[in-house]
């Protein structure tokens, strides 16, 4: 922490308590171990029931290999946040099913207001958008309202209403970059290593807000070091939710899909990889012939919670999907006229912004 500057204040210890509180629910709910056979008849009655009701199931690089395989045997899609929304938009059917966590369904619903979006698991939250609530945020915007407000996919609707920009990690450094050239300073949120990174990168004027991700925040660079010196020939593939020395260890930071793509291109036999685990399976089947270590979250400062898992990603299952399918209407997420709006015209700034560089 001690690199990070210009905080706007201290985590409120209420915040973290609630944070902590709810990951520890996250993990409190069971999946049932299903058998194969009871696993393949899921999967059936799932792709069936999508078909009956025009449906198409999109899912995160973070959930469990069963459902990113069941979204591509069925003609959905496997990607990244604003991919997966930018893949249901397109997409002819009429309901979007989002395997992943809440803001990613908000953001389908913002992309696509006509169609119904439904989520596997609509409690599936994530710690990035839980540590900015919304009327706080807007306090904090109108307190430095001469700042260029810029916000990270992972927020609610309502925040992404209050941005200038919402910005993916992939993105990210690109807009700010650009703000920067034309003298604007910025407000960042939530989370303050990537915005720290951007700021490092880019040396752009950044007032940062306080959230963290609870998965990438683990990754130990002591630890680190010592899985690099028993590899020594691997990369090191770092996403930028991670501490500044897990990112100085990196031969590349960037998003989801930077990642999977640096494992394609990279000429290395082996990788250490420090983002969530569930990207291990496509990482597997876009580099095959390749090698995968998860970087270490163990070492000091560990605790019994650390490892490479979301706890609210990993609460979407066959089950829920296939009662979602069945039951459908409180999985299903609705968002207010004008946040949407709002939200919309922020998310814009930054689809025309990629397709113009
Ligand atoms: S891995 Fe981190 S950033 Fe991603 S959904 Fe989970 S808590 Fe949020």
């Amino acid at each position: 922490m001690e690199n990070l500057s210009q905080y706007h204040e201290t985590v409120p210890q209420s915040r973290q308590a609630n944070i902590k509180a709810l990951v520890g629910q996250a993990w409190a709910v069971e999946s049932l171990e299903l058998s194969l056979t009871d696993q393949d008849a899921l999967k059936a009655s799932i792709s069936d029931k999508l078909k009956q009701q025009d449906a198409v199931l999109v899912a995160h690089y973070y959930v469990a290999d069963v459902l990113q395989e069941l979204a591509d045997e069925t003609g959905g899609c496997v990607a990244d946040s604003l991919e997966m929304a930018r893949f249901g938009f397109q997409h002819s059917a009429n309901t979007v099913v989002v395997a992943g966590v809440r803001f990613m369904g908000e953001t389908a619903k913002i992309l696509s207001p006509e169609k119904r979006i439904l989520m596997v698991k609509k409690q599936a939250e994530c710690s990035l958008d839980l540590a900015c609530p919304a009327a706080e945020f807007a306090a904090f915007c109108d307190a430095n309202a001469d700042r260029t407000v810029v916000v990270y996919a992972n927020t609610s609707a309502a925040v992404k209403a209050r941005a200038d920009w919402v910005v993916t990690s992939s993105i990210a450094l690109k807009v700010v970059s650009y703000l920067h050239s034309k003298g604007e300073s910025i407000l960042w949120a939530p989370d303050k290593y990537l915005g720290d990174y951007i700021q490092r990168e880019t040396g752009a004027d950044m007032l940062l807000w306080q959230g963290s991700c609870v998965v990438h925040e683990e990754f130990k660079a002591d630890a680190l070091m010592g899985l690099m010196k028993q590899h020594p020939t691997a990369k090191v593939l770092v996403h930028p939710e991670s501490p500044k020395g897990v990112i100085d260890l990196a031969d590349r930071v960037g998003s989801t899909s930077q990642i999977i793509a640096a494992a394609k291109e990279l000429d290395a036999p082996k990788f250490i990889v420090a983002t969530e685990s569930g990207i291990f399976h496509k990482l597997k089947q876009a580099a095959p012939d390749k090698q995968f270590f998860e970087a270490p979250t163990a070492g000091e400062g560990a605790t019994c919670e650390s490892c490479a898992m979301c706890p609210w990603m990993k609460m979407n299952d066959l089950q829920c999907l296939d009662q979602v399918l069945s039951e459908g209407k409180d999985s299903e997420i609705v968002i207010p006229f004008e946040i949407r709006e709002n939200a919309r015209r922020s998310i814009q700034r930054m689809v025309e912004f990629g397709s113009k560089r």
